[in-house]
């Protein structure tokens, strides 16, 4: 029997956009706020951190200990639900660790905005009396690498922007895509289509907003989100082989979430589609 390859794997801390969600109608999906977790080989990359990333940080520590730790994390913008985790990240507070932040694109740099959500007025603690090694890494060329990971990103369609990474390593390819809205618009549509289908293009696994059911984005259109039909149709189009539906909104209990799957399963599309569940595992496996 051949040997599962663990080499590639995406770890789920937090799957609820705008506001965490506590209570026993969300216990499945989970209630923590976005936090994603991706390792390729020995590297460990963060998408966001949201209050998930508490959880990820306890993970880490008990994972690492007092031995040397470096982690590259992605912040996609800085609307709360994407930071309002950092104070508790463990690993800040850890002597031993290397904290990379990416970011950019706003009109204030990451580390301004980092700063400021650290600022005496809104929490204890000030970025500069953590441990940790903290660098910030302000995004301007669209495609980079970290060791043998190429990563690509772009601007999403959301109020004040917010980016998009394509991760590639080892013949693998993994997407993050939160906050966006993909439009259905005729004019501006045509863009969209364009700029998301490059990121997206024969990706393994997209994890990406889905905030809205067909119905509800009716109403909402231009708020930054998108249906999760739309995103169905536009990630099979473009190839994609597993759609992970994330950013749940915080009004769905477990059982709308499920709901919603089931119907849009019965599209019938060439892909397979499932909802982010916190604290669950995805490997991404090589061709062989
Ligand atoms: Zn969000
Ligand atoms: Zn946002």
């Amino acid at each position: 029997m051949k040997k599962k390859d663990l080499s590639m794997f995406v770890r789920f801390w937090g799957v609820r956009g705008s506001v965490p969600t506590p209570g026993i109608n969300f216990i499945k999906y989970g209630g923590n706020t976005a936090c994603v977790e991706l390792r390729c080989g020995n590297t460990i990359m963060i998408f966001d951190a949201g209050t998930g990333i508490r959880m990820l940080g306890e993970s880490l520590a008990k994972e690492f200990f007092d031995k040397p730790i470096q982690v590259h994390l992605f912040i996609s913008h800085t609307h709360w639900d994407h930071i309002q985790g950092f104070p508790f990240f463990a690993l800040a507070y850890n002597k031993n660790a290397t904290i990379n932040f990416y970011g950019g694109h706003s009109v204030s740099t990451l580390e301004k905005l980092i700063l400021g959500q650290m600022d005496k007025e809104y929490f204890p603690v000030s970025l500069f009396e953590l441990s940790s090694k903290i660098n910030f890494i302000e995004l301007s060329q669209n495609a980079f690498t970290i060791n043998d990971i190429v990563i690509y990103y772009t601007h999403l369609f959301h109020p004040g922007l917010s980016l998009g990474f394509r991760v590639e390593y080892d013949d693998r390819v993994f997407v993050y895509a939160s906050d966006n809205e993909v439009l259905n618009d005729p004019e501006l549509g045509e863009y969209n289509l364009k700029n998301i289908g490059t990121l997206i293009k024969n990706a393994d696994i997209l994890v990406t907003d889905c905030q809205y059911t067909p119905d509800e984005y009716k109403s909402r259109i231009g708020w930054g989100h998108s249906s999760i039909e739309i995103v169905a149709q536009v990630a099979s189009r473009f190839g994609v082989k597993h759609l992970v539906t994330y950013h749940h909104d915080p009004s769905h209990t477990d059982d709308d979430i499920a709901k919603t799957i089931r119907k849009v399963r019965k599209l019938s599309l060439p892909i397979k589609i499932t909802a982010a569940q916190e604290g669950t595992t995805l490997y991404l496996s090589k061709k062989y």
